[in-house]
């Protein structure tokens, strides 16, 4: 890995974080809050929350066994990767490498800052090799973005690959495992102590069950960590969401029920799903939804669609042409998925 010092910005290396009035007098044991020009009334919303969210933090520490200084917490996954541009990548200068296809903001990130993004179009199998991302590199590559489980696709990316790419890369590798609580597979973020250029992304939209309380995880070195607190806005993860965090990651016993539910159903629905007429092939899955190769992936989804059942229609993505990406749902609405499929028009299956 090349020197942290040679990967972040210049301008932002050299930049001066905001103070927020509650950076400032940290130590000390305070009981009067004159600082921050807040209302005096309204307790507790009316104070601004922890800026660097210690106490949850804490909590997300023993839940997930990473240190507390080398997590950085955000208004959702999404705030990390777009941070990751902010911080490290040149605007019209550095690029970087992604795997193809794969979730779609690592795209959109990159052309609001005006990063050039490189794609590498994963095998028949949605698979990919260390050597085939770093031959898309270049000097001026800060990041390699690896998703996995991927979205759409659903697999995991093979992890020999991905080790391999994170000990050859002198950039940041960053790992997406949104979807790696439904997966058997040891999590990428145990390798963090042994490789300083791993970036492990996490969220509680999805197996947490959380997606509307806006929280996102990035676990990386502390000096990495360090830089995105430097750049993040003083207060990005309200004190609503903090709170019901800590609730929801201090009583995991219904995520856990809901868990072992959605891994019955996934295998229940798929299972069923495979002997439709109008299923072509069903691909592995590690995730919460499974991509389906269809006899007419618009014409299914727009059928679906007028039954008030909607589904993601991936067809125009390169490598899923005809293929859906279908959520797993309640028993009930895998059902009400699969008796429309069963009752589809002649004609749409050809
Ligand atoms: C759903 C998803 C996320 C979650 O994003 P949030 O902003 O945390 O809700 C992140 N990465 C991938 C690949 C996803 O599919």
């Amino acid at each position: 890995m090349k020197d942290l010092e040679q990967l972040v910005r210049p301008n932002i290396l050299a930049l001066a974080p905001y103070s927020s009035a509650r950076d400032e007098y940290s130590g000390h044991e305070a009981h009067v809050f004159l600082d921050a020009n807040e209302n005096p009334y309204g307790s507790p919303l009316n104070r601004y929350p922890d800026p660097l969210q210690r106490e949850l933090k804490e909590l997300v520490s023993q839940v997930k066994g990473v240190r507390p200084e080398c997590i950085f917490l955000g208004n959702g996954s999404d705030e990390a990767i777009d941070l990751l541009y902010r911080c490290f990548c040149r605007p019209g200068k550095d690029n970087v490498v992604a795997i193809e296809p794969t979730y779609g903001m690592y795209k959109v990130c990159a052309d609001v800052n005006d990063v050039e993004y490189r794609p590498v179009l994963l095998d028949e199998q949605f698979q990919t090799t260390a050597d085939d991302l770093l031959s898309a590199c270049d000097d001026n590559t800060k990041l390699i973005w690896i998703c996995s489980p991927n979205n759409p696709t659903g697999n995991s990316i093979d992890r020999t690959e991905v080790m391999r790419v994170i000990n050859r890369f002198e950039g940041l590798v960053v790992v997406d495992e949104a979807y790696s609580d439904f997966c058997r597979q040891l999590p990428m973020r145990h390798e963090l102590k042994r490789n300083p250029n791993l970036v492990v992304l996490n969220t509680m939209s999805k197996a947490w069950a959380s997606a509307a309380i806006r929280l996102g995880m990035a676990f990386a070195s502390r000096d990495i960590i360090e830089v995105l607190n430097k750049v993040k806005y003083p207060y990005n993860v309200n004190l609503l969401t903090q709170q019901k965090a800590m609730e929801v990651l201090s009583d995991p016993s219904d995520i856990e029920r809901w868990m072992q539910m959605v891994l019955q159903e996934r295998s229940n629905t798929i299972a069923a799903f495979r002997l439709l007429p109008v299923c072509k092939k069903v691909y592995p899955t590690d995730a919460n939804f499974f991509l389906a190769r269809v006899t007419n992936a618009q014409a299914i989804y727009d059928y679906l669609v007028e039954r008030g059942i909607i589904v993601r229609n991936r067809t125009r993505v390169q490598l899923c042409q005809d293929c859906l990406r279908i959520t797993i749902g309640t028993r009930t609405e895998n059902t009400e998925l699969l008796g429309a499929l069963r009752q589809l028009p002649e004609e749409l299956l050809s």
